[in-house]
């Protein structure tokens, strides 16, 4: 299993190749990266080492830390193809040509150790063809891993095995990639596009050709395509613009020459002649001169989008589509709305749901499957069929009925019924034999959304939950907007630790947002300062430190697990926390300058205590305070949980899980096994510099400023944040306590909440979401 995969070879180290050896060693493993011979030059593998100095300085970054790129080695094909001896799993991500992978492999082949496995990351060269002429061991040991790109950021990974391809090959490339990588695996047939680009190609060819042919404004066209289906706001042609347009005529017209002569594929693919004299032009989308839409710095930066009809830019505009008001929330009212809208999006995601269904039993014989590899290669809200069990089954069959679309088997199966139902608490799949079965998590795998949909809260308010997650263990779930924080979570916080102490063992703060929490609510906020209730806001902001504190000396062990952003008050409270298992991809920090104010909840408490205990720095009541100045100061967000260590937004002993899907079952093993010899923590006490700190705080942000790298208000935050960390007025030898920083904290916060610099952060960012420069 994933033991025996400890050391990968990726060869070909080009978009996809050296992004997915960058996410090997984000996995901790050392990893060979070999390209051909660099022509010119002495360095030989000027390629490969090349790619490793560009990803340094890529965003959004493939390392996850500076510590994983020191374990990708560098090397080129004809010196050091010798390396591929030692390794279990060699990924083959060279260009798109049956011949030069062929070839390839026979070199491969010859070198490798017998117990390896070898892999491909085609996107469309169908299995068979690649292992037709190689040695029996060879196609036993032959799989296709489908990365998606970014492969860091997208979680899924299409696995293709062949006919004579082992199964625990397959299974040890499985368990590699969920548990190491982090992806979730959605195994597929050896059939062209495998799964997520089969219907991602058919429903963006069938929304180019379709917006042209009716003549819509791409801004429409992305609008209608986009949010009402639950889709990214980048609909289809912001989409294809990211993908490039270049690429799509190669995977188009490969998957037109692959595909059945009645495929579907063929009566939505559809040449567009302005698409065509785009990419002639060069006009292949952002990472060129722009696409669809682009930015016309000749103009002075003005926004344009093209016109299909005749290829010309104009300026872009708001979409106006009154249609998507109109229908409500339903998507069949949407699709059934008269005019030119409503028939653009029944024509697309009619088109696109019918073709959906049509590859269960020819891509997948799974339903969930086909929806897995929508969401996670896609960025669907939902999957196809979760789509079509909104509409309804029936309702949707007559709408396709009615547009002389194809009904697939599948469809007829699910008459009168849905694809997915709940029974017991337990969620269920409609198979292709017409059964329904049990979706079950793979062992350790728990998921909130199981929990809650199989009984009800321990308690609950308006803003956060607390559930029984099994085995003596509590979780508090937020549930307001964006998981932001306010007094109803600090109330369930001081109502929960009681009951968590007298029922269960250990408790974990987890959720599954796509941010574990964006922190404070600022709305309210800015609310209560508006109407000057500041006596209101005082009370809040102490009563999060009374919550956090609460947790932090509760009887039993806290465990943190955040995934996404965990900003501000979602610092905070994992900063009180006694341990935290953070998703790898973790966002953390304190951000509160950003809008104009210090860490009210006891995050420069928590990060004093840190720095001043960490034997990484010298000891001494100055550099503790004054790295903490630094990071919170700037407002500093972790860029990723790895990177969260170095800045002690997370502690050695805080552990990382790569698998999104694991974090849960991850935190509640963590949680219980603290559980076992649990002891509150002691307070710490605080030597802090004094008024002499403050003076070289003060000092390091004048000097930004006169670089211009602070403004004006910056150094006003500053300031406040100096006289919290330095202590206030407190002397070198009178050592302070947690309440005392807390105390200082509030005053802070108070004074800079009532500046009207401050005042202008909160409304920027609550309009904008982005700090504002004052
Ligand atoms: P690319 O053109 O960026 O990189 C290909 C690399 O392979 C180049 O650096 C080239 O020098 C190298 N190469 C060519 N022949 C070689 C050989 N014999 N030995 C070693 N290196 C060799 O291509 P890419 O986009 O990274 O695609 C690589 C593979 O991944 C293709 O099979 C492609 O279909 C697949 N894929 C691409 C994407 C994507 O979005 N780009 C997504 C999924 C899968």
């Amino acid at each position: 299993m994933v033991e025996d995969i400890r050391r990968v070879a990726v060869i070909g180290a080009g978009v996809m190749g050296a992004s997915i050896a960058a996410h090997v060693a984000n996995a901790g493993l050392p990893v060979v990266l070999l390209d051909i011979v660099a022509k010119d030059g002495d360095d030989r593998s000027a390629i490969a080492r090349g790619a490793i100095e560009r990803m340094l300085k890529t965003e959004p970054a493939p390392f996850m830390s500076k510590a994983a790129a020191r374990l990708v080695t560098p090397g080129n094909i004809d010196d050091d193809l010798g390396l591929i001896a030692d390794c279990d799993l060699i990924v083959e991500a060279v260009v798109e040509r049956l011949d030069v992978k062929q070839a390839l492999y026979e070199r491969i082949d010859a070198l490798r150790k017998p117990t390896s496995i070898v892999s491909s990351n085609t996107s469309t060269i169908p299995l068979g063809r690649l292992v037709e002429s190689q040695s029996a061991a060879f196609r036993r040991d032959f799989v296709i891993t489908h990365f998606f790109n970014p492969p860091r950021y997208m979680r899924l990974l299409e696995v293709v095995g062949g006919p004579d391809t082992r199964a625990d090959a397959l299974d040890a490339v499985t368990a590699f990639a969920d548990l190491a990588l982090g992806k979730s695996v959605v195994r597929c047939k050896d059939r062209p596009g495998f799964i997520a680009n089969r219907l991602g190609i058919f429903w963006l060819a069938v929304g180019v050709a379709e917006a042209a042919e009716r003549g819509l404004a791409v801004e429409d066209a992305d609008a209608l395509i986009g949010r009402p289906f639950g889709i990214p706001k980048t609909g289809i042609f912001a989409l294809i613009d990211l993908v490039g347009l270049d690429l799509m005529p190669h995977v188009i017209g490969s998957m037109a020459g692959a595909l059945a002569p009645d495929d579907l594929f063929h009566r939505v693919n559809r040449p567009v002649a302005t698409v065509e004299a785009m990419i002639r032009a060069g006009y292949t989308g952002r990472k060129g001169k722009g696409g669809f839409y682009r930015l016309n710095r000749e103009r002075g930066k003005v926004k344009e989008a093209v016109d299909l009809a005749t290829g010309d830019y104009r300026p872009e505009r708001p979409a106006r589509v009154p249609a998507i008001e109109e229908a409500g929330r339903s998507m069949e009212a949407l699709m059934r709305h008269p005019g030119q809208h409503g028939r653009y999006a029944r024509a697309v995601m009619a088109a696109t749901l019918a073709y959906a269904a049509l590859l269960v039993g020819d891509a997948s014989d799974e339903v969930d499957a086909i929806d897995e590899a929508m969401r996670l290669g896609y960025n669907w809200k939902e999957g196809p069929f979760e789509l079509i069990d909104r509409i309804g089954v029936d309702r949707f069959t007559a709408l396709i009925v009615e547009d002389g679309l194809p009904v697939a088997p599948i469809l007829r199966t699910a008459a009168g019924r849905s694809f997915y139902r709940v029974e017991g608490g337990i969620r269920q799949v409609l198979g292709l034999d017409g059964t329904y079965r049990d979706l079950v998590r793979p062992a350790g795998v728990i998921m909130l959304a199981d929990v809650k949909r199989a009984g009800e809260p321990v308690l609950k308010n308006g803003s956060a939950a607390l559930w029984d997650v099994g085995d003596g263990v509590a979780c508090l779930e937020f549930t307001g907007k964006m998981n932001t924080l306010d007094p109803d979570v600090m109330d369930l916080i001081v109502r929960a630790v009681p009951v968590v102490a007298e029922r269960f063992r250990a408790l974990v703060i987890y959720n599954e947002g796509s941010n574990f929490s964006v922190g404070a609510n600022l709305g309210l906020a800015l609310f209560a300062a508006n109407i000057a209730a500041w006596g209101e806001i005082e009370k809040l902001v102490a009563a999060g430190q009374e919550a956090f504190k609460a947790l932090k000396y509760a009887p039993f062990p806290v465990v943190g697990a955040p995934s996404g952003m965990a900003l501000g008050g979602g610092c905070e409270i994992l900063l009180h926390c006694h341990a935290v298992q953070a998703h790898a991809e973790t966002y953390m920090g304190l951000v509160e300058a950003g809008v104009g104010v210090v860490p009210g909840w006891g995050g420069c408490k928590e990060m004093l205590a840190r720095w001043q205990a960490t034997p990484k720095h010298p000891r001494g009541p100055m550099p503790g305070p004054m790295k903490v100045f630094e990071i919170v100061s700037t407002a500093t967000v972790s860029k990723s949980a790895a990177d969260a260590g170095d800045l002690l937004y997370l502690r050695p002993r805080d552990g990382i899980t790569m698998n999104r899907y694991r974090l849960l079952a991850d935190a509640k093993a963590m949680a219980l096994r603290l559980a076992e010899d649990f002891a509150t923590p002691v307070p710490p006490d605080y030597i802090l510099p004094g008024p002499s700190g403050r003076v070289a705080m003060e000092m390091a942000v004048a000097q930004y400023a006169r670089l211009g790298k602070a403004t004006p208000h910056d150094a006003v935050v500053a300031g406040g944040l100096a006289e919290v960390l330095s202590g206030g007025d407190t002397d070198l030898l009178q050592p302070l306590g947690e309440d005392d920083v807390l105390a200082l904290e509030r005053r802070v916060f108070m004074r800079l909440l009532r500046t009207p610099g401050t005042l202008a952060r909160v409304e920027h960012m609550l309009e904008t979401g982005k700090p504002l420069r004052n």
